[in-house]
């Protein structure tokens, strides 16, 4: 079994970098993200609070999650496009605070992982999900660099972006990510940590696959060509 875990705050690049390196490589790409962005886009659609944990328990009861394929399927609905807002990002690190959501996400992550050679990326794949994946990586960059790169994605799919609103929200959402009582963002002690702020994401990508071979002992020769 190969099992990669990539950890690290909100705006790294880790989802890019780790669908191209599972694509290189013959991996499961598996984004626990959109698992908490689908279980907040429900809370914001039904109006229930994340302050309020008996309200969400119950709306989680009647709720379905999956992932498959790169999609993510709340309910049965491809939601993969409607969970990338903003709002459903400070939602979802909202909600991801209780234990109740995060068993879920959690049940889905583990059985994902448990057939599957996979690379799995979120906040605490490595120390909570699989703490005993043969590969961790914890991955980060500073807040400045992982701002800039966002405002440029927004920028490139014509949408609108403000520079100074996207720092203040990786900001908080790095707060509230590492600061919860339960599960927060932390590096795993035997994870290695990848300062991305001066790679390319080339470098980036090939950075991980070095990791990943050298961790694996697997070469992955011949699985899948390298797309360049
Ligand atoms: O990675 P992404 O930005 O899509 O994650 C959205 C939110 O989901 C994060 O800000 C975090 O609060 C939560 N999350 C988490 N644990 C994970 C993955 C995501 O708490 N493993």
């Amino acid at each position: 079994m190969i099992r990669v875990a990539i950890d690290g705050p909100g705006g790294t690049g880790k989802s890019s970098i780790a669908k191209e390196v599972a694509a290189r490589l013959g991996l499961e790409y598996i984004d626990t993200g959109a698992m908490y962005r689908s279980m907040g886009l429900k809370a914001l659609r039904e109006g229930v609070s994340p302050a309020d944990t008996e309200a969400v328990e119950k709306m989680l009861a009647g709720t379905e999650i999956d992932f498959n394929d790169n999609h993510m399927y709340l309910d049965g609905e491809d939601v993969s496009g409607l969970i990338r807002t903003n709002e459903v990002s400070m939602a979802a690190s909202d909600i991801s605070k209780l234990p109740c959501v995060r068993a879920k996400a959690d049940a889905l992550s583990k059985q994902l992982a448990a057939t599957k050679n996979v690379i799995m990326e979120g906040r605490d794949i490595g120390t909570i999900v699989i703490p005993d994946a043969e590969v961790k990586i914890f991955m980060t960059a500073a807040p400045e660099v992982r701002a800039k790169r966002r405002y440029l994605q927004l920028l490139e799919a014509g949408k609108p972006a403000d520079y100074d609103q996207i720092f203040d929200e990786i900001q908080k959402r790095d707060y509230q990510d590492s600061h919860r009582d339960y599960h927060p963002l932390k590096q795993a002690d035997d994870s290695v940590l990848l300062d991305t702020s001066d790679m390319t994401k080339e470098e980036n990508i090939e950075a991980v696959i070095d990791l990943i071979r050298e961790k694996t002992g697997e070469e992955f020769a011949g699985l899948h060509a390298v797309s360049e």
